[in-house]
């Protein structure tokens, strides 16, 4: 009886594993033609310095609008179209859609694309950004690449060309969600980076968790030290914003200081202005 039990769980568990295999496949082909059926929108979330309140960059974040299935969140399709290598084109078009969109704001204004392992290890990488710069305009000063550490652990030789060709070109580049992956201190040392972002994570409860104050604070010694600006990540809350402004921290992000929107409702806002097409 033990025995057959075993089995008949195993059989569902193979029946569920079917399901799941059937439906990453079904998304994968999907997220193939999401590009071309215009299924992708990017939304922009404001970057603001904490002692002025200006509005120095936006950060591009994409959504996926499944016709059948509404909205899905990057955190569920992202890693499906990195598995798949559909992120390389996907990617591209995000680049191509940020850079048309930003080369129409004020021309102090920043914008920040996230990029995955997968196109940072492409060869062609550098060369494509190079293309879109100069195919939309955008001054390379004005590009923000974040990328998270987790994209650099793969082949630390190859990203940190790419990085270096990046540099060359006059791009910047961000660490992404610092403190969440491996090593982040000497990832810190050994690539290029303009600017730290700390996780949300730490962030959160600043102002009344002593273990995520003590980060918080220990990150932005880092960043002094080293002369990079640092970013606070999923600034909520007036209290968040207050310690970290007391910290020096110079930048922040978060639903406080303004949500993701699309860039038709940015029109309102007098420091980023739509392109005019
Ligand atoms: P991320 O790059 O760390 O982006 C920040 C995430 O935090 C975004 O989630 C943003 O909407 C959310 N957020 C902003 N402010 C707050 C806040 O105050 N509180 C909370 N709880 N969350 C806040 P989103 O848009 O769902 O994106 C999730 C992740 O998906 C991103 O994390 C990024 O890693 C990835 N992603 C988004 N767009 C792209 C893309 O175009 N390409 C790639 N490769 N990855 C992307
Ligand atoms: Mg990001
Ligand atoms: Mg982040
Ligand atoms: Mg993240």
């Amino acid at each position: 009886r033990a025995k057959a039990d075993g089995r008949d769980t195993f059989r569902f568990y193979e029946k569920q594993m079917g399901q799941e295999v059937r439906m990453r496949r079904l998304m994968e082909h999907e997220l193939r033609h999401a590009v071309s059926r215009n299924e992708f929108s990017l939304v922009y979330q404001p970057q603001k310095k904490l002692d002025t309140g200006e509005t120095i960059g936006f950060e591009a974040l994409l959504r996926w609008h499944h016709p059948e299935r509404g909205s899905i969140s990057p955190a569920v399709f992202v890693p499906v179209a990195e598995d798949s290598g559909a992120i390389v084109p996907i990617g591209e078009w995000v680049l191509e859609t940020a850079c048309n969109d930003a080369a129409g704001w004020d021309s102090h204004v920043t914008v920040a694309v996230n990029v995955s392992a997968v196109q940072l290890h492409s060869p062609e990488f550098a060369h494509k950004v190079h293309e879109i710069l100069l195919r939309t305009g955008l001054p390379p000063r004005r590009l923000e690449i974040e990328i998270t550490e987790t994209a650099l652990v793969r082949d630390m030789n190859r990203a940190l060309a790419t990085l270096r060709q990046l540099k060359t070109l006059g791009v910047m580049v961000a660490m992404d969600d610092f403190g969440t992956g491996y090593s982040s201190l000497s990832n810190l040392r050994a690539f290029p980076f303009d600017k730290i972002k700390i996780d949300g994570s730490f962030v959160r409860s600043v102002d009344t968790n002593r273990q995520a104050a003590t980060i918080v604070k220990a990150v932005l010694g880092i960043g002094r030290g080293l002369g990079l600006p640092v970013l606070a990540e999923g600034v909520e809350t007036t209290e968040e914003l207050k310690f970290l402004a007391s910290e020096f921290c110079q930048i922040g992000q978060g639903y406080l200081l303004g949500r993701p929107a699309p860039l038709s409702s940015m029109k309102d806002d007098k420091v980023a202005t739509p392109s005019a097409a």
